[in-house]
């Protein structure tokens, strides 16, 4: 049997149709927080390997156009989250403990989350564990964090979602990426968020993180603003809550809730019934948020219009990523919604 090395790791990552695999030390680790720490999965963990699949820059078109908004959940969140990336992954896996080494497969969760329970062994953290899938990728050298906290490429700029291994293999750890060598600080992100989520940089809300001697910054994104509006409680992206509430009047900018609260509100509304009326025959309170739950358990409605469209439409224009396209993405003016539903812009 060949030699495990980060070669051929690399080489079945690809194989197993992943579109990047990136290679951290367990050394890269060692300030993360306790509950969010890799070491507390696996304390034998000598390398993680942070695997990435593109996003197709197509996921946004219908959003874009304002015509079709479920392939954003399919193919841009949901299934690519649970089903295509984590193919990839498993594959992966799968090559390594045929190698005769240990390889854990983490699904990334919400690495906020407080743990669900007491610690099962005393000096132990509580279960569960969930490392922050976005800083092993700055650690596994693939990326780095954008100003509005999506993870950038210079192959697809915000167009991935990534998954984690972690092995006890020692493989060779890929070079770290210059902090804003792939996020030039445009702001097109934070202009064009049609949650008003992102902050300015003389707002003051940076977060900081140091890896070895490399310090990455980016924008204290307003969690709760971010999720109102993913979710479909903005009516500047959603002409399904202008549809199915027309008298509601919500202003998301001047919100102030956590991003618990957010959730609790959107899933609430989303998956709600009322009484079936001639006006509302469905009697869903929103009836494509409940469609799409029913069959996802997954809605995303805002198309990512700041930090993922403006970022990829600068980042194209200006040539800083290495996918190139024969035509620029937006075609037609950007549209943003009025309350009754109307483009205003
Ligand atoms: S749009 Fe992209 S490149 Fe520009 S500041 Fe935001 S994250 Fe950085």
């Amino acid at each position: 049997m060949a030699e495990l090395t980060a070669q051929t790791v690399k080489e079945a990552g690809y194989a197993a149709g992943l579109d990047g695999v990136g290679i951290a030390n367990i050394e890269r680790f060692k300030d993360a927080p306790p509950q969010m720490n890799v070491v507390n999965i696996f304390p034998e963990c000598r390398s993680v390997i942070v695997t990435m699949r593109r996003i197709p820059r197509g996921v946004y078109r219908g959003i874009e156009e304002g015509t079709h908004w479920s392939n954003y959940t399919y193919y841009g969140y949901n299934r690519l989250n649970t089903l295509f990336r984590p193919i990839g992954t498993y594959r992966l896996a799968c090559f390594i403990e045929d190698h005769r080494w240990e390889a854990v497969p983490v699904y990334p969760g919400v690495a906020e989350t407080e743990p669900t329970g007491e610690p099962l062994r005393e000096g132990q953290v509580g279960p569960n564990v969930f490392p922050a899938i976005r800083i092993a990728g700055v650690a596994a050298g693939l990326g780095e964090m954008g100003w509005s906290k999506v993870f950038l490429t210079k192959r697809f700029g915000p167009r991935q979602r990534l998954g984690m291994i972690l092995t006890d293999a020692e493989l060779e750890p890929d070079p770290l990426i210059e902090p804003g060598s792939i996020c030039n600080r445009c702001m097109a992100c934070a202009r064009e968020c049609g949650g008003h989520a992102i902050p300015l940089p003389r707002e003051g809300k940076t977060v900081r993180i140091q890896i070895e001697d490399k310090v990455y910054e980016w924008g204290d994104v307003d969690m709760g603003k971010c999720t109102l509006t993913h979710h479909g409680l903005n009516k500047e992206v959603s002409p399904f809550l202008s549809r199915d509430c027309p008298g509601l009047r919500l202003n998301v900018a001047e919100q102030e809730m956590s991003e618990e609260e957010a959730y609790k509100l959107c899933y609430t509304v989303a998956g709600g019934t009322w009484r079936k009326t001639d006006e509302f025959p469905t009697g869903n309170v929103v009836d494509y948020y409940k469609t799409m739950l029913q069959s996802t358990g997954y809605f995303a409605v805002c198309g990512a219009n700041g930090c993922v469209r403006a970022c990829m439409i600068d980042m194209e224009r200006t040539g800083r990523t290495d996918g190139k396209f024969s035509e620029p993405f937006r075609k037609r003016p950007k549209w943003r919604l009025n309350h009754e539903g109307r483009i205003v812009e």
